[in-house]
């Protein structure tokens, strides 16, 4: 252990959270060091946001694909090739790999490829050398959890979705929350076999009744076969190259046994564990909760001062807006004299890019009546068919929900699934952050003919 460098802010890790956090701190004009082990951007653009909108814009033009010809195109289809779109895919993100290492050097921000240990004496260890700071950022994200049942190793996990070489043929995905969803219709829309195995008697867990049921509709009529109170106990592997496997699952209700022969690709989906055990965090003395998420107060401050925590490693809001918005106002309270400056967790914005894809924020109604009571909740609903499939033979049917507080009915949650809604969300979400009531969006004069129009005019 040798040289000791001395910055105002070290970052461990260079995802989404690290990389604002940092490059806002030397905007301040303080001396930053970023340290990321793997690829620069993190999760959002290596194995995450980026790539799964990419596959998710193929599965979208293959949808299409079937419309068209009732729009009067005629057109010949020669069968889609993984391999176009998983090369210009990788190249693209190569490409933001690198944006994101210039525009670290145009900041100043000093970056080492490298494994980060937090150390004593607001020091972090990495490649052999010790760095001092000020103030030390740990933004190091989460993994993909694997389980620990016999075969488990014949499976890959999301990460390994975006290895995969070619279309798989009969895939069984373990995990209904939304990246389980979502790989679950990529992988259908492009044409394979899928079976979707839920431990439960729901999909999506923390959302809207109206959305959990929709989706899960969707998911079926479009030929996703969907397994629920059922867990995979075993994984066999017939063939050497994990490409033909046998899927053991048991039924949770009943405890009968069944197999799911043939299946070329098996995903994990389970959920993700932060990124902690090798920081040593425990000789610090920093709290981490029972899965190892860094404990943070609003402040993102840890229990020891000069630590700090944002993004997935914290375990709360998985969702890229969220570590880049937390890291910023972090680095804007520390730099540069605003005191105040941290992010509000209400009222964040999500979307689930299903076939259709659903738009979230605010409460649910659930969540709204075990809040205020069923007397002071309103909620409004509406399902119609988009104009889109007023002349297509597939229709996929746009259900909206608004949630609204008495006595005002100042609307504290927005749930919507249909084609477009994932567009939709953000500018209705400025009106539900800044308080708009059911009046206001009645105020509003409505765009026609579009599915947004709904949500000004809904009785
Ligand atoms: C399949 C998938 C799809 C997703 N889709 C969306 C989406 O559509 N929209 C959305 O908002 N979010 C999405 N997310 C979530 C999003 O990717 C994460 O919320 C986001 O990347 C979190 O950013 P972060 O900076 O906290 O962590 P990460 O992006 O995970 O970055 C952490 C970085 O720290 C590095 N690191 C870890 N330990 C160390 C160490 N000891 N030393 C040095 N470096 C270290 C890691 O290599 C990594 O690069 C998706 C995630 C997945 C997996």
């Amino acid at each position: 252990m040798k040289k000791v460098s001395h910055f105002n802010f070290i970052v461990i890790g260079g995802g989404p959270g690290g990389i604002a956090s940092a490059r806002r701190a030397s905007e301040y004009q303080k001396s930053v060091l970023l340290i990321e082990k793997n690829k620069m951007g993190g999760t959002c653009v290596n194995v995450g946001c980026v790539p799964k909108k990419i596959m998710y814009n193929a599965a979208f033009l293959s949808e299409m694909l079937h419309d068209i010809k009732d729009y009067g195109f005629k057109i010949s289809y020669n069968n889609f090739n993984w391999d176009v779109i998983k090369q210009k895919r990788d190249s693209y993100i190569k490409n933001l790999n690198n944006i994101f290492e210039t525009n670290m050097r145009q900041n100043g921000v000093k970056f080492i490829i490298g494994e980060g240990v937090t150390n004593s004496d607001r020091s972090v260890l990495v490649n052999n050398h010790h760095y001092t700071a000020d103030h030390i950022l740990i933004a190091t994200g989460g993994k993909p959890v694997i389980p620990n049942v016999p075969g488990a190793q014949f499976g890959i996990t999301s990460d390994g979705f975006f290895e995969l070489k070619s279309l798989p043929k009969k895939v069984v995905i373990v995990g209904v929350g939304y990246i389980g969803i979502e790989l679950a219709g990529i992988l259908n829309a492009l044409g394979s076999e899928v079976t979707l195995i839920a431990r439960g008697e729901i999909v999506l867990r923390n959302f809207d009744k109206m959305i959990q049921s929709v989706v899960a509709e969707n998911l079926q009529s479009s030929g996703v076969k969907l397994l629920y109170k059922s867990e995979v106990y075993q994984i066999n592997c017939v063939d050497e190259n994990s490409e033909n496997l046998e899927v053991n699952v048991q039924s949770n209700e009943s405890g009968s046994k069944s197999i799911i022969p043939d299946i070329n690709c098996l995903i994990w989906a389970i959920g993700r564990l932060p990124n902690t055990k090798s920081l040593k965090l425990d000789k610090l003395g920093i709290n981490t909760d029972t899965h190892g998420h860094i404990v943070v107060d609003e402040w993102q401050n840890t229990s020891v001062p000069g630590y700090y925590a944002v993004g997935d490693v914290c375990g709360k809001f998985l969702l890229t807006p969220v570590a880049i918005a937390a890291g910023r106002r972090l680095a804007d309270r520390l730099f540069n004299d605003q005191n105040e400056r941290r992010l509000d967790y209400s009222n964040i914005p999500t979307v689930i890019f299903s076939h259709p894809p659903c738009g979230v924020i605010g409460m649910t109604e659930q969540e709204a009546i075990s809040n205020y009571g069923n007397d002071k909740v309103k909620v409004y609903r509406t399902s119609f068919k988009p104009l889109f499939f007023a002349v297509t033979e597939r229709v996929q049917k746009c259900q909206m929900k608004l949630v609204c507080l008495l006595p005002e009915e100042k609307i504290i949650g927005l749930h919507m699934c249909g084609m477009g809604c994932d567009e939709m969300l953000q500018g209705f979400s400025v009106a539900i952050k800044m308080g708009a009531t059911k009046a206001q969006f009645d105020d509003t004069v409505a765009i026609h003919p579009t599915s947004s129009e709904e949500l000004v005019t809904m009785r």
